[in-house]
């Protein structure tokens, strides 16, 4: 079947018209309210309880919380995490009551933000955060240490008073 192409008007011939109803909705949409988010200048501000990024956090006297137990690294479904444990040796700072790990590290390029760690956490000491997006020039920049994740936590105060029973 053959569909017959109907010939121009001269109205559509002139293309004038075409021309200023494009101009009208561009003007239009100039004037209008700017919905344009500039990112990464700008970012969405996430609502509370929002599964960002884990991070560790500090108690009120600013001590890691973290112990080390590794729960959060066995129930990581993509690995993410990574636990050094600080070994026997007695910290004296905090004597033998808990643990900080040696190290911790959480690769963000892993993370599917699933708040698993957050969930088994018997110390409440990682969370997650408002962050949803992250920036980096390589794959070992995304990898975040304890320092870094303790950093970005912040302090959560909170009523364990477990410290001071040394
Ligand atoms: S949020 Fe999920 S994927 Fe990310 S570190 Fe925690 S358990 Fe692993
Ligand atoms: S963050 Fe919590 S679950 Fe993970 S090792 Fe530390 S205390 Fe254990």
């Amino acid at each position: 079947m053959i569909v017959p192409r109907p010939a121009l008007t001269l109205w559509e011939r002139l293309y004038l018209p075409a021309i200023i109803n494009g101009f009208t909705v561009t003007l239009r949409h100039f004037f209008r309210k700017k919905v344009t988010m500039l990112y990464p200048e700008e970012k969405w501000t996430m609502p509370e309880g929002y599964r960002g990024a884990p991070y560790l956090v500090k108690d009120q006297e600013g001590r890691t919380k973290c112990v080390a137990c590794q729960l959060c690294e066995f129930v990581c479904p993509p690995k993410a995490i990574r636990i050094t444990p600080p070994g026997p040796a007695l910290n004296p700072a905090t004597g033998n009551i808990e643990k900080i790990p040696k190290e911790f590290q959480i690769d963000m390029l892993r993370c599917i933000f699933c708040g698993l760690c957050q969930e088994v956490c018997p110390e409440e000491a990682i969370f997650l955060m408002r962050d949803y997006s992250f920036t980096g020039l390589s794959r070992a920049e995304m990898v975040f240490n304890m320092q870094m994740l303790l950093a970005l936590g912040g302090v959560r105060p909170d009523k364990i008073e477990k410290w001071k029973h040394k």
